[in-house]
């Protein structure tokens, strides 16, 4: 009997840290670290051995995650901030050899009905606010001829889906700007790159569930089959784990020609 896609499946997603990376006295700023994706990345460097900066607007998600337990050494430090603070970002990242841009929110709606507040929002957190992170870390970077950056980017990075417009906009955006530190950062030790998952078990993920459930009227066991995993050849979700983990082996010395790339994690989605 094969596993529900929305249960986890112990068989599907492999348990515990397959890449031995040593970040031992590298600094890391993780953005939207008090949640999914971000919380998973910075509990991963952590175990690396890195100090992280977990950097959230969400106080009390990064109150939790301060108390977590980390196994490697590392340690979290969290960082309260609103990223459309662009100056207060841009500061945040002085100092940092590792830089992930995580950060992000989504609205689903048609373009003629995207609020252009909102628009502008998702546009400044995840394009605006990654450049101007980039802008705080770099010099630090160059100075040392290392550094690391990697982009949380999205399958919505490469391909658009309807109703999305903000997000997808955003996503490819960002594959841009990595693109472009990534030959400007070369010559100084320091890599950009993006990872691109498809749809990955966090809250993002769930309200969007619970929305498109109430919008079509049907299950949310049914909006994951006909619409989230439709086109994935792997049915089930990813595991922010599996991300971070990505997300880890492109921070270690051993991914230094690793440059200028999207690292798709998508069960085949971008096969067909
Ligand atoms: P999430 O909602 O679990 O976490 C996002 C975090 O970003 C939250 O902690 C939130 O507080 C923070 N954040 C949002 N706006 C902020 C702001 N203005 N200032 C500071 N922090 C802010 O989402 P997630 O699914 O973990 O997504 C993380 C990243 O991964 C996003 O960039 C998202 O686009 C990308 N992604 C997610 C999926 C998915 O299926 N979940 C797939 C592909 C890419």
């Amino acid at each position: 009997m094969s596993a529900s896609p929305i249960t986890r499946s112990p068989l599907d997603a492999p348990a515990g840290r397959t890449v031995a990376v040593d970040l031992s006295g590298r600094t890391a700023l993780v953005s939207g670290a008090a949640s999914g994706i971000g919380r998973a990345c910075a509990l991963r460097l952590a175990a690396a051995g890195a100090r992280v900066r977990a950097v959230d607007r969400d106080v009390d998600g990064l109150g939790t995650l301060a108390h977590e337990d980390v196994d490697g050494g590392g340690s979290i430090e969290p960082r309260p901030l609103d990223l459309t603070d662009l100056d207060a970002a841009e500061r945040a990242a002085a100092g940092a050899d590792i830089l992930v841009n995580n950060a992000g929110l989504q609205l689903v709606r048609p373009i003629e009905e995207f609020p252009p507040d909102v628009f502008h929002t998702v546009l400044t957190v995840m394009l605006e606010a990654p450049f101007r992170l980039l802008r705080g870390a770099l010099p630090h970077m160059y100075a040392q001829g290392w550094g690391r950056v990697v982009n949380v980017s999205s399958v919505h990075g490469l391909r658009a889906s309807p109703y999305k417009s903000a997000y997808v906009a955003a996503k490819h955006g960002l594959e841009g700007l990595s693109k472009t530190a990534a030959l400007e950062g070369a010559p100084h030790g320091v890599t950009s790159n993006c990872v691109n998952p498809g749809y990955v078990r966090t809250p993002l993920v769930e309200k969007q569930l619970a929305d498109q459930a109430a919008a079509h009227g049907i299950p949310e066991e049914q909006v994951l089959r006909d619409v989230m995993l439709r086109d994935s050849a792997v049915k089930r979700l990813i595991e922010p784990a599996e991300v971070a983990e990505a997300v880890a082996y492109l921070c270690a010395p051993q991914a230094a020609f690793v440059t200028g790339t999207s690292m798709v994690i998508d069960g085949g989605w971008t096969a067909h």
